[in-house]
């Protein structure tokens, strides 16, 4: 075995090694994949929990790798985020997601569908930013009032200044705001409160733990009022269960999301669905 020079053996952790390979080639991969358009956009059904209309679809990105088959967003987004590849990313999400939003706006006129997509803190702080969403806007057609822009707690405290300007500026256009996984950060309510903030999303972890027995509501019963004090929507995420359907009804959020109604996926899927409450 190696020995360094102070005569100790040299610490060699394969394992370590082999994760930092592995990053490597997922960033050099991540980078050729966004030049070759090897990243996708699926899209997951929101629906009003009163009366099951569907109202929206929320875009999330996938990856397809040739040789590792689906890489989940929550390992190359970070990559992409400390790359700075996320601008492009970005830019590669809302375009599709405007697009097809606007296909489906022009296919049936009878379901205004809204069409969500993730922001990351790192994409907002960049001075193009509303500028490039203006762009695209336009270029698809898509209503800019159809546009949810979900970003999460974190932006509540960070560099306020620069990102009340730019979600300020947001509101201006008519598109609206989002924040995500509500309640896992660590938000004080009077920034909430500053923010001009137009619904809440209901983690996920919150969701679970509607187990039907009563025993673990307060917390999502807590959201969902402070929605109604600061009169913005909310939308819980992560329905798996009926008995968590009706708890939320209960508790008066108004939309939701999860495996229950729909698992994320190909725009073909929405179009079905569109087509299937025309016909109705
Ligand atoms: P998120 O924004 O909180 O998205 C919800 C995640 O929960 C999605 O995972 C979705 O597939 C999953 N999900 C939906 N319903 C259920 C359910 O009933 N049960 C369970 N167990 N999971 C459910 P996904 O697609 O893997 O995305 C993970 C995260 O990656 C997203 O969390 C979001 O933070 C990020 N992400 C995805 N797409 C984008 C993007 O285009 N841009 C950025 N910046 N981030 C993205
Ligand atoms: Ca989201
Ligand atoms: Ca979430
Ligand atoms: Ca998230």
């Amino acid at each position: 075995a190696k020995e360094r020079r102070d005569g100790r053996p040299a610490v060699y952790d394969p394992s370590l090694h082999h994760e930092l390979l592995d990053r490597m080639t997922l960033e050099s991969d991540l980078r050729r994949a966004l030049i070759d358009q090897e990243l996708e956009v699926h899209y997951q059904p929101t629906y009003m929990l009163d009366s099951g209309e569907l109202v929206g679809v929320e875009a999330l990105v996938r990856w397809p790798h040739p040789e590792r088959g689906m890489v989940p967003p929550d390992v190359f987004v970070p990559i992409a985020e400390q790359t700075g590849m996320i601008h492009e990313l970005g830019r590669f999400v809302l375009s599709q997601a405007c697009a097809q939003g606007q296909e489906w706006a022009e296919l049936s006129p009878f379901v205004d569908l809204t069409v969500s997509v993730n922001v990351s803190v790192k994409q907002l702080q960049r001075r193009e930013f509303v500028a490039e969403v203006q762009e695209t806007l336009r270029e698809s057609g898509f209503p800019p009032q159809r546009l949810v822009l979900e970003m999460t707690e974190s932006i509540l405290v960070s560099d306020t200044e620069t990102i009340l300007r730019t979600l300020r500026a947001f509101k201006e256009m008519g598109v609206r705001i989002a924040i995500d996984d509500f309640g896992t950060g660590y938000s004080s309510l009077s920034y909430l409160h500053n923010f001009p903030v137009d619904i809440l999303k209901i983690d996920r972890s919150f969701v679970e733990r509607l187990s039907g027995t009563g025993a673990e509501e307060s917390l999502v019963e807590t959201i969902v009022h402070l929605g109604r004090t600061l009169k913005l929507e909310t939308i819980a995420e992560g329905i798996e269960q009926p008995e968590q359907i009706h708890a939320l009804r209960r508790l008066g959020c108004e939309q939701a999301q999860g495996y229950h109604f729909g698992r994320p996926g190909p725009a073909e899927t929405v179009t079905q669905l569109m087509l299937a409450t025309a016909a109705r």
